[in-house]
């Protein structure tokens, strides 16, 4: 069966359940500071009381928030003054309205000024990005028309406050400095509070190593991810509330490490990778083979979401062209004329799935799954191949740690048994 649930197949390496320092904690409400929560459902926010109302750091998603504004709610009713969105993604964006205290005013909604474009090719490409969000989560491009998957919508309450590279916000005589930065997104920002000494990270820092990779979104920043962690780091936070997770509470030592930590760990596969580019520019995949990853034993730089082949590659195709650099690749032919002629130097489809599951037995499901594709699309009708190619992209999807991988071998598996090449 496909998976309809984002959080599906997320689980710790260890099996344990969602604690504070995982991605999929919930709970609070958390004193982190004098008059300031942090609470979590699925996503995090942070709620700074002040003399003249709340200063909000992230909603929620709008089907989470009213669980989420609750926890809140069981400390301050203050209206809420000022909203913040760390970036324009559907869990930090979309919950403000169940924050809202009875006939208060609207309050302001600032954010980066790349979150409004954000939205706009959202709309251009919202059946494009159901379709990657349905592949990311398990399914085929069948399944991108479940309500589960539209999730590139604008938020409900648009941000009435655009800013550039920082802002300093005072609220209530609180101060609250914005700062631009591209990560997973190209329109982050973190919020550093110097008066209580939390920094609100959004998913710059999320308790797994950095999505900095995902093989099917839009470019992400790994160069600049590490240097906003160093600037995060300089302030010298007590306190740091995630994007996703628990927080650090009280512990300057302990953040510091978990942000210089992982800044280390990105600037070594960033430099890592230019210098394999560098040494005679090879193709993607053999940059990829050759970049030595750099140690990531840290609970917070677990590959559970994302892993570090996916984020070489992420600095590969920011330095690099699309090309591959293999020459047949440059200008292909379709994918299912080479099937065929490899079916046809191999003596059928049914012989190249069953030299793939040969291969399986042996170990090296890499391998199989090249021959498996080729199978496929020689004759994607054929029963015995398609079974043949969804047992494989099964059992590949079972070995991998990371959700990416797995899911997109589940998806993999999912278009084979749906009688298609995965497309
Ligand atoms: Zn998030």
């Amino acid at each position: 069966m496909t998976s309809k649930n984002p959080t599906d197949g997320f689980r710790d390496l260890a099996g344990r359940a969602p604690d504070e320092a995982t991605f999929f904690w919930s709970g609070g409400p958390i004193e982190v500071a004098e008059r300031t929560w942090f609470q979590s459902q699925f996503s995090g926010c942070t709620g700074f009381d002040t003399d003249e109302g709340v200063v909000l750091v992230d909603t929620g998603m709008e089907r989470l928030a009213p669980a989420l504004a609750a926890k809140l709610r069981e400390k301050t009713r203050a209206p809420v003054h000022t909203a913040i969105y760390t970036h324009g993604h559907v869990d930090h964006a979309h919950g403000l309205a169940a924050f809202l205290a009875p006939g208060q005013p609207a309050p302001r909604v600032v954010a980066h000024r790349a979150v409004p474009e954000r939205f706009a090719r959202y709309a251009r490409t919202a059946r494009h990005n159901a379709a990657v969000n349905a592949r990311q989560f398990g399914g085929t491009v069948s399944d991108a028309t479940s309500p589960a998957y539209a999730t590139f919508a604008k938020p409900p309450t648009a941000p009435t406050q655009l800013y550039d590279d920082r802002l300093e916000l005072r609220v209530g005589g609180v101060r609250f400095e914005l700062h631009h930065a591209r990560g997973e997104t190209d329109d982050h920002t973190w919020v550093w509070c110097p008066d209580r000494g939390v920094l609100c990270t959004g998913d710059l820092f999320i308790w797994v190593m950095p999505n900095a990779g995902n093989p099917q979104k839009a470019q992400r920043y790994p160069w600049d991810w590490a240097r906003a962690l160093r600037a995060m780091a300089a302030q010298e936070p007590a306190t740091l509330c995630p994007g996703h997770g628990g927080p650090v509470v009280r512990d300057a030592a302990k953040v510091r490490h978990m942000l210089l930590s992982t800044a280390e760990f990105l600037e070594a596969l960033v430099e890592r990778t230019l210098a394999v580019l560098e040494d005679a520019s090879p193709p993607h995949v053999d940059v990829v083979r050759r970049v030595e990853i750099p140690p990531h034993d840290l609970p917070w730089l677990r590959p559970l979401y994302d892993e570090a082949e996916f984020l070489v590659r992420s600095v590969i195709r920011y330095f690099g062209g699309w090309w591959s650099g293999r020459p047949s690749e440059l200008k292909p032919a379709p994918r299912a004329a080479v099937a065929q002629e490899m079916a046809s130097l191999a003596g059928g489809a049914r012989a190249l799935a069953a030299r793939a599951e040969a291969i399986a037995q042996r170990g090296d499901l890499a391998l199989a799954c090249h021959v498996a594709d080729y199978a496929l699309e020689a004759d994607p009708a054929d029963e015995v191949v398609r079974d043949a190619v969804v047992a494989l992209y099964e059992r590949r999807a079972e070995g991998e740690s990371s959700l990416m991988a797995r899911n997109l071998f589940r998806s993999a598996a999912a278009y084979a048994r749906e009688g298609r090449p995965f497309a």
